[in-house]
């Protein structure tokens, strides 16, 4: 297998399609030493079971282990961490992780080594950064923020939570590709089951039954921006890894073999919710979890069909802090006259005072 390929299958027999995947690795070329230290980074954002459309298929890792074991491989971990706000030993025990057999590194607990790149200094898991061999598993799926979220993203959960902050005050783009250059997957695996085509803590998941495998972040996210109707220059961050030497963006010249495709599958496209919810925030450097919970609220009162009574948008971020405006959400905007509290509040806390103002 190439930087070039791409493989691609759909099947409903999640382990079958993950096992026809991997055997296009020449494994024992890819990982020579079969005592190598391999780290599996699933995407577990929140504590949900994968079937919400957020978080990795267990099935997927099952068999990835399975498959590993099988060649020799023995030295394994899964590392990552939940979003700020959330547990990440919450989201292996809900996902019951412990049952792979395999050591659980949860980043947040993690000691951190401070890594520059492109000017921006972030930490970045020790653990991960001592690891011989890196397979990313994210999950294909949309983004309020960055649109979409798929290899290069799913970086992030190996930063500390404090880097994690950090990236939203940069705004994202240039950190998520800068991550990328400090520390890169060597394979990915992409579980694109049933992602949410509009926000990355689930919720409205879609079923495709597809799963991808690549070694190039930057060309998988080519293809997977393409997968969901989007142009690279609408997701900065992949033209910009590019840039940094992470990978590259020339689809034209991939290889994409598609092992197996049912009939009549097409893909699903993202409703743009998030994008006709935003001209309600004021967004200034928000962390992805407060931002959510604003456009799961903002939801219900769309449903409700009472949002049009806003009649000032809601200040949401760190770039609010000790700044005084009409209404905010989190504990950034706590100079505002009306507040929601928490860092980051619950969708509901927020939900539960806009309604009670709007009525
Ligand atoms: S209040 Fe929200 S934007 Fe501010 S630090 Fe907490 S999570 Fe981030």
């Amino acid at each position: 297998m190439t930087e070039k390929d791409i493989f691609v299958t759909y099947s409903t027999n999640i382990e079958k399609a993950t096992r026809e995947l991997l055997e296009k690795l020449d494994i024992e070329k890819e990982i020579p030493n079969k005592d190598a230290k391999i780290g599996l980074k699933p995407n577990l954002v929140i504590a949900a079971t994968p079937e919400y459309g957020a978080t990795t298929h267990t099935e997927i890792i099952r068999e990835l282990i399975s498959f590993l074991n099988d060649h020799g491989y023995h030295n394994i971990i899964i590392i990552e961490s939940a979003w700020v706000g959330d547990s990440t030993e919450r989201a292996f025990k809900v996902n019951n992780y412990k049952s792979f057999g395999v050591p659980l590194v949860d980043v947040k607990k993690d000691s951190y080594e401070k890594v520059t790149v492109k000017g921006l200094t972030m930490e970045i898991s020790k653990t991960a950064l001592n690891l011989d061999y890196l397979i990313s598993l994210p999950v294909l799926k949309g983004h309020c923020q960055t649109l979409m979220t798929c290899a290069l993203k799913n970086q992030k959960g190996l930063l500390s939570d404090r880097s994690k902050r950090q990236f939203h005050t940069w705004g994202l783009m240039k950190p998520i590709a800068a991550l990328n250059a400090a520390i890169k997957a060597d394979l990915i695996l992409v579980d694109s089951i049933c992602g949410d085509l509009d926000f990355e803590e689930g919720g409205n998941p879609v079923v495709t039954n597809r799963l991808l495998l690549a070694k190039d972040p930057v060309l998988l996210d080519t293809y997977a921006a393409s997968l969901l109707g989007y142009d690279i220059a609408d997701i900065e961050y992949i033209p910009l890894a590019h840039s940094f030497g992470v990978g590259s963006t020339d689809i034209l010249n991939a290889n994409i073999e598609v092992l197996s495709k049912p009939e009549n599958v097409s893909m699903p496209q993202p409703t743009g919710a998030c994008r006709s919810l935003a001209k309600y925030a004021d967004a200034n450097n928000a962390c992805s979890a407060c931002y959510a919970s604003l456009m799961h609220a903002l939801k219900r009162l769309k449903d409700e069909g009472i949002i049009n009574r806003l009649d000032s948008k809601v200040a949401i971020g760190q770039g609010w802090k000790g700044k005084s405006t009409e209404l905010g959400v989190g504990a950034c905007t706590s100079c505002a006259k009306f507040n929601v509290k928490g860092c980051p509040p619950t969708a509901k806390a927020i939900y539960d005072t806009l309604s009670d103002l709007l009525f």
